[in-house]
């Protein structure tokens, strides 16, 4: 480990600001206000005010702190220690009554901050699921009930439905339940196990919104489905929002009983796609302003085209620009980014390439190779020639001109126009939506 550069202030101060960033304003000031870090040779050492905050904060926030803790340092957190510090305590006058935020919420991992509305970049992969989760936040319990959001792992599925919760928060609704499907789970066998079922069930069942992300969770698990099946009956029949996150659609859970499927799809069923190029580059932007991080737009593509399926690992590779920004104080530029990101990103080439999806295109829309690379104008044509096109500005590096090339010869802005189009077509036709998914499944080997 380095010697310390930095005053132990300014480290101390560091490590904190990091963790503002990531919890809420109600957790920091519980959790965090009055403790202090101090690097050491061999790690950091946690200074809080009593053996109570040491141990929740080495059962909760333990890896959160260590992550702090390396972002700052740019390198692992080395060893954490903590240490007891009476004179952290708050005087007696200083003392007043704890802010307790009025989500009624037992998971250990309780609203995100940043996970709202303002933070949630669109495109044509998540549009809908954003618009009917701000549509269910504005009248909860009307427009789509329940909404069920599905999508496979880090693609903003909790994001969505905590920035409904935010809202709803906002809006001055109370009795606010979001949980995981496996606190539920968790609550409801100890609640069976204390003899407390009833409690239980008084808590769930007056909820004035219940939020459950991961319900597929409930798969196999037969006695806390029939629990949930008389939650969700209870909730709906007051007109409640319920709103579900899975990472797959009712029927395709396996091990969920019938029942529990068609309650399911009795409102709105939504699948939330991977991004595409331009929304991914929007987003490790984004991301990167948040952390006071300009990064240039040929950077930003280099990620997005690289990382394709999870935007939590576009996170993660903005994490590391950053580090590399703030630690090692390399510019952020196109050899340094590649360099940092390396084994991030792998040096093999692109998987997908032109070839492939005019090969996938063809059959799944019948036509020939020969057509696609046609002037040929006809409808049967254009379209499946539009969403190579598209699938090409997606899934390649391919310039504008080099697909307009490979397509008939068309020039640049044929090819923007055609992607555009099939962009927009997307989201208005499902029947389109459907096709364009097999492919990109085929492409990528899912
Ligand atoms: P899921 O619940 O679908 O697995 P998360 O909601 O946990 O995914 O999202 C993973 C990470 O990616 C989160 O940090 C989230 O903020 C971020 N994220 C996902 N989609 C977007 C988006 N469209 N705009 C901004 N951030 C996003
Ligand atoms: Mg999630």
């Amino acid at each position: 480990m380095t010697p310390p550069s930095t005053t132990t202030d300014s480290f101390s101060d560091g490590v904190l600001k990091e963790i503002k960033g990531r919890v809420s304003s109600d957790q920091f000031g519980s959790w965090f206000e009055r403790v202090r870090f101090l690097q050491k040779t061999d790690g950091a050492e946690v200074s809080v005010p009593s053996r109570f905050h040491r141990n929740y904060l080495r059962e909760r926030y333990l890896a959160l702190v260590e992550d702090a803790i390396s972002t700052v340092l740019g390198e692992s957190p080395g060893e954490v220690t903590f240490i007891i510090d009476e004179s952290l305590r708050p005087a007696m006058t200083e003392l007043k009554p704890q802010v307790v935020s009025r989500v009624a919420n037992s998971d250990p991992i309780p609203l995100k901050q940043d996970y709202t509305f303002e933070e949630f970049i669109t495109g044509p992969s998540n549009e809908l699921a954003h618009a009917a989760a701000l549509s269910v936040s504005e009248q909860p319990g009307v427009a789509y009930n329940p909404y069920f959001l599905h999508g496979s792992v880090g693609l903003g599925k909790t994001h969505l439905l905590q920035a409904v919760a935010h809202r709803l928060i906002e809006a001055g609704m109370e009795n606010i339940l979001y949980v995981s499907c496996a606190s539920f789970t968790n609550e409801f066998i100890a609640a069976l196990a204390h003899s407390d079922v009833d409690r239980f069930r008084d808590r769930y069942r007056q909820a004035d919104a219940l939020l459950i992300d991961d319900i597929h969770f409930l798969a196999n698990k037969e006695r806390t489905q029939e629990e949930f099946f008389h939650t969700f009956n209870a909730v709906y029949n007051l007109q409640k929002q319920i709103i579900l996150t899975s990472d797959s659609q009712p029927n395709e859970i396996t091990g969920l009983g019938e029942r529990l499927v068609s309650r399911f799809r009795l409102g709105l069923v939504v699948q939330i796609q991977p991004p595409c190029l331009e929304t991914r580059v929007a987003i490790v932007i984004r991301k990167g302003k948040r952390r006071g991080l300009d990064i240039p737009l040929d950077v930003a593509e280099l990620v997005a085209k690289r990382v394709c399926n999870n935007v939590r690992e576009l996170e993660g590779a903005v994490l590391r620009l950053d580090s590399q920004v703030k630690h090692e104080g390399l510019p952020l530029d196109i050899k340094n980014a590649q360099h940092t990101l390396s084994d991030l990103l792998g040096d093999e080439p692109q998987r997908i390439n032109i070839v492939h999806i005019e090969k996938t295109v063809e059959k799944e829309f019948g036509v020939s190779l020969a057509e696609l690379h046609s002037k040929r104008r006809s409808r049967s044509v254009v379209l499946p020639r539009q969403v190579c096109m598209f699938l090409a500005r997606t899934h390649t590096r391919s310039s504008l001109g080099e697909i307009g090339l490979h397509f008939g010869g068309r020039d640049h802005t044929t090819v923007l126009h055609s992607v555009e189009k099939i962009r927009k077509q997307v989201v208005a036709d499902p029947g389109l939506r459907k096709s364009i998914e097999r492919i990109e499944n085929q492409l990528l080997g899912r």
